[in-house]
């Protein structure tokens, strides 16, 4: 039986943005609706409540299949470990850093210079001189190929951009961020026809911002529920848009927005199934109307709203890709936009590192400094880990969309989700660390004669990282599900009662014999085979994972035993398994950049110490994920909160005001 589980290493090359383009136009050929087995044949919906059937068969009808080679990061959970497509490590090309050179100088200036963060968090505003120089600077259009009026420069590139503006200001960051990795740059160079390209993208590099408006009122993590309706006209010309849009980053300066709307439903299998359509849509649209700025606990001066369509007319050729696409325009895009929030990440834990690193030398308590108090110091070491690893994950992964090698959503998914929970718990190490100061405001701090050190500012504004762009609850979900996707292929038809007997008896079969070649090579602890040019301390490591992704996947698959169909509802388990595979991931980029750096001429003592400590604390989180897969409190808490929602437990909110 040909499985995923065990394809060649083959084929190189086909990028993530190249994949889901071409799948897509896939799809357009095949009349709009892709040609592919229902996902009743891979997961079993029978016995879902009917929203989360709706849910998961939306996301299955958007979701591209994984190629069978995988990436690096998939591999992971079937214990295939190939160093060698991410070592020697994916450096930027000589090329590509002159060309984007001139202006990341040139931002780092200006942020320096010209961007006063605190004010902007405490008035709640950008100054228009700040975002009239910042696209004539041209910071709008970074990834925007020359020929429609961008820089044209690389993912890493652009990554380097977002980090440097992640370590200054996060409402800054927010605005060119959501502009350009989910507004409608990203989306049209996907999925975008000569002429949207021709008419938008002028317009959205040099003078106007973007939005993306997805999220309402009862779809937030659930786009299923979207309510907002696109009928088309009677003379097919045209949409008309009813509804409303909540927490749209940018909206209140927009010229322009990528829109999510339901349009009529299509009958798949007997079955109704839900329709979403991706348009761009004017902000002068007679019928648009922008009701509300919402206020948030950071990120002071985001320009972010609702907005009310009523009776918008919106032409059939502002239909991004084809009705009904529109969620898998949102999740391709998302599949590198992803990667602006972890480079965002890098700078911000590099600033809140060296804000430590200052203070824990200089502070004086208990007659040393601060940081030579071992409780201190072991916050600021694994600072100094993350960091280091941080940096190596995202860069590696932006190296890898720039070459085109391969589908990295997986490894973009594990980037946000690890930089962003790494940096909320740096940000409040941090705080705690600075003291009394980490807790008051940049200003106060001013008006008193120290130093305006923003620690405050910086834990506030970093919180959402963990909320949008795929919420870490989602991440793990949709990990997870990539991670369950070849063993779903070999045996979720013999738990899939949708099926015929016939076909879950012949499915017993042949994921039998297949399981039966596979699974003992899974006891096989061999290392990472012979790696060159590998110093001996990363080498312990790059073993220790290929080894550990071996364990990884009988883990999963002896879980998989245990709760067949049922273990897409052990959310828990499974995000022990996702949150091993990801420091899997990071101890190997750690171990790749680093032999790097060497290479590079940077001090190995240093370069080694930084790296082996972060792979020792990983590996200590990975044994802790371990020990949770076997021995936890999951199904106690699950029945305890079950009669919580229940209204049991009273005295657990007795007493209060
Ligand atoms: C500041 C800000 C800016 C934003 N910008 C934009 C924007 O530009 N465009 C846009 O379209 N949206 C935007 N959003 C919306 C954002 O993407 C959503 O907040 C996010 O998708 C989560 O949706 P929700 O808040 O409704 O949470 P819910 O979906 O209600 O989820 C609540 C909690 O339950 C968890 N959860 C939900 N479903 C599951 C599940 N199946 N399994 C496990 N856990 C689950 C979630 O992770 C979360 O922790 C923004 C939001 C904020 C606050």
């Amino acid at each position: 039986m040909k499985s995923p589980l065990e394809a060649p290493e083959k084929s190189r090359s086909r990028g993530t943005e190249e994949t889901s383009a071409k799948s897509a136009s896939r799809a357009d050929s095949s009349g709009g609706e892709r040609q592919r087995p229902p996902p009743a044949t891979v997961i079993d919906t029978s016995k879902m409540a009917k929203g989360q059937r709706e849910a998961l068969e939306l996301a299955e009808a958007a979701r591209d299949p994984l190629e069978d080679r995988g990436s690096f990061a998939s591999n992971l959970f079937i214990g295939r470990y190939d160093f060698s497509r991410i070592h020697p490590y994916p450096t930027q090309p000589v090329e590509d850093r002159a060309a984007g050179g001139e202006f990341l100088a040139s931002l780092q200036k200006y942020l320096r210079e010209s961007v006063d963060a605190d004010e902007i968090d405490r008035t709640g505003e950008i100054p228009q001189k700040n975002i009239d120089d910042l696209f004539a600077m041209g910071a709008f259009g970074v990834k925007i190929p020359k020929q429609y009026g961008g820089l044209g420069l690389s993912q890493v590139n652009y990554g380097r951009a977002a980090m440097l503006l992640g370590s200054w200001d996060a409402n800054v960051t927010a605005l060119v961020s959501a502009h350009q990795s989910i507004g409608v740059p990203q989306p049209l160079l996907l999925f975008g026809t000569e002429e949207q390209k021709k008419k938008y993208l002028p317009r959205v590099a040099r003078h106007e911002i973007s939005a993306f408006a997805l999220t309402e009122w009862n779809a937030g993590s659930d786009p299923a529920n979207m309510s907002l309706r696109a009928e088309p006209t009677e003379d097919g010309s045209a949409f008309i848009l009813n509804g409303e849009k909540l927490w749209c980053t940018n909206l209140i300066k927009a010229g322009v927005l990528v829109v999510m709307a339901r349009t009529p439903s299509k009958m798949v299998g007997g079955r109704e199934r839900k329709q979403i359509t991706a348009f761009i849509v004017d902000v002068d649209s007679p019928g648009l109307d922008i009701t509300y700025r919402c206020h948030f606990m950071g990120l002071r001066a985001l320009y972010n709203g609702i907005v009310k369509f009523t009776n918008v007319r919106v032409p059939c050729e502002n239909m991004i890709a084809k009705e009904g696409q529109g969620l898998k325009v949102a999740l391709t895009t998302l599949n590198t936009g992803r990667l602006t929030l972890p480079a965002a990440c890098t700078g911000l834990s590099k600033r809140l590192l060296e804000i430590c690193r200052k203070w824990a030398g200089e502070r004086i308590q208990w007659g040393v400094p601060i940081g030579k108090h071992a409780a201190i110091a072991g916050k600021i070491a694994e600072m100094a880990g993350n960091v280091f690893a941080m940096e190596a994950m995202t860069f590696l992964t932006s190296a890898l969309v720039d070459r085109k090698a391969g589908d990295l959503r997986i490894e973009t998914a594990m980037c946000k989700m690890w930089a962003t929970e790494t940096t909320w718990r740096i940000a409040d190490e941090a705080m705690q660390v600075r003291g009394g100061r980490g807790y008051e405001t940049a200003q106060s701090l001013a008006g008193r004669g120290e130093e305006p050190v923003p620690v405050e500012r910086f834990l506030r504004d970093c919180r959402i990282n963990m909320i949008f762009e795929g919420s870490s609850e989602i991440m793990r979900l949709f990990i997870a599900r990539e991670a369950l996707d070849p063993h779903l292929k070999v045996g979720g038809a013999i738990f899939n009662t949708q099926l015929p007997m016939s076909e879950r008896a012949k499915a017993v079969l042949s994921s039998g014999k297949f399981y039966a070649g596979w699974y003992p090579r899974q006891w096989l602890l061999n290392g990472a085979g012979k790696i060159d040019n590998l110093h001996e301390t990363l080498r312990g490591h790059v073993n220790y994972a290929a080894r550990t992704s071996k364990r990884l996947a009988r883990g999963l698959f002896h879980a998989m035993a245990r709760f067949g169909p049922k273990l897409d509802r052990e959310q828990l388990l499974l995000s022990r398994f996702v949150g091993i595979a990801t420091e899997l991931f990071a101890i190997s980029a750690t171990c790749s950049y680093a032999q790097w750096l060497i290479g590079q001429g940077k001090p190995a003592d240093e370069v080694l110490s930084v790296a082996d400590y972060f792979c020792r604390s990983a590996r200590m989180r990975i044994d802790h994920h371990f020990a949770g897969t076997t021995r936890n409190v999951d199904k106690r808490g699950y029945a305890l909160v079950q009669d919580l929602l229940a209204g049991k437990h009273a005295l657990l909110h007795d007493g209060i005001v």
